[in-house]
């Protein structure tokens, strides 16, 4: 069976809103596809796995933030090798944030990122909480769940991950969410993002799968087309629903 190997960047402090969802997500729709997902768990300390296909990061609050960015200022260089080879990543919220160049909390401290993206995030005292939703050239209409202080701002021109529908995403005033980087993606949906928006999880796989095998073409699975049904349903529901 092909191995596709993904590693999980620290669940113990980043996961919020079930953004853990996404790991078990991607290991059942590698399944499904055929593929023999191998899911690494990597926190503070940790060894790095020799070999990854995908990266995936969750949320957190400003103190989980402070837990990791020490320890992810250690992977940065191996993680930002990932990035520009073409790794598929998936980073939500707070790490997110850390994938760009900092994070300035609300107490005034500077939580350095790695710079995957080129954008920063400064706190506002107001919070932005509620559904997501917006429409992405690439994957359609995506939703989530939002609630973060974080307003980020690209330092240069990057893709956003999609423009604003409802809700307001990287900051009250741009009307975009998320950015991309080569197959990197970072949003601030929640929810976990993948339950509602498979399309996001399949983009994934698939450059997962080109990386290691040099083919993208998945084998079709009609008990998936079936979830996916209920998934877009999912998603149809959470775009009416007001914040
Ligand atoms: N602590 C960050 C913020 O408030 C990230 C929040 C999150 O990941 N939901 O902006």
């Amino acid at each position: 069976m092909r191995r596709i190997d993904v590693l999980s960047l620290y669940t113990n402090d980043m996961s919020f809103y079930g953004d853990m969802g996404n790991v078990l997500i991607v290991s059942k729709r590698l399944s499904f596809y055929g593929f023999e997902p191998v899911v690494h768990f990597y926190n503070p300390g940790d060894s790095f796995p020799d070999h990854v296909d995908m990266v995936l990061g969750g949320g957190g609050q400003d103190s989980g933030q402070k837990n990791i960015f020490d320890d992810l200022q250690k992977r940065g260089r191996q993680l930002r090798d990932l990035a520009s080879q073409g790794v598929p990543m998936l980073m939500i919220c707070g790490m997110y944030q850390l994938f760009g160049k900092y994070f300035l909390t609300n107490s005034g401290k500077k939580i350095p990122g790695i710079s995957v993206f080129d954008l920063y995030t400064e706190a506002s005292p107001e919070r932005i909480i509620g559904n997501l939703v917006e429409e992405s050239e690439l994957f359609g209409r995506l939703v989530g769940f939002e609630n973060h202080s974080g307003q980020t701002y690209f330092s240069s021109p990057l893709p956003p991950l999609g423009r604003v529908v409802s809700g307001f995403g990287n900051n009250m005033k741009a009307g975009t969410d998320g950015a991309m980087a080569n197959n990197a993606i970072g949003t601030y949906l929640h929810g976990p993002v993948l339950s509602k928006n498979p399309v996001l999880a399949d983009f994934l796989i698939r450059k997962a799968e080109l990386g290691r095998y040099g083919t993208e073409e998945l084998a079709p699975s009609p008990a998936l087309r079936r979830l996916d049904g209920l998934a877009a349903k999912a998603n149809e529901a959470a775009s009416r629903r007001p914040r």
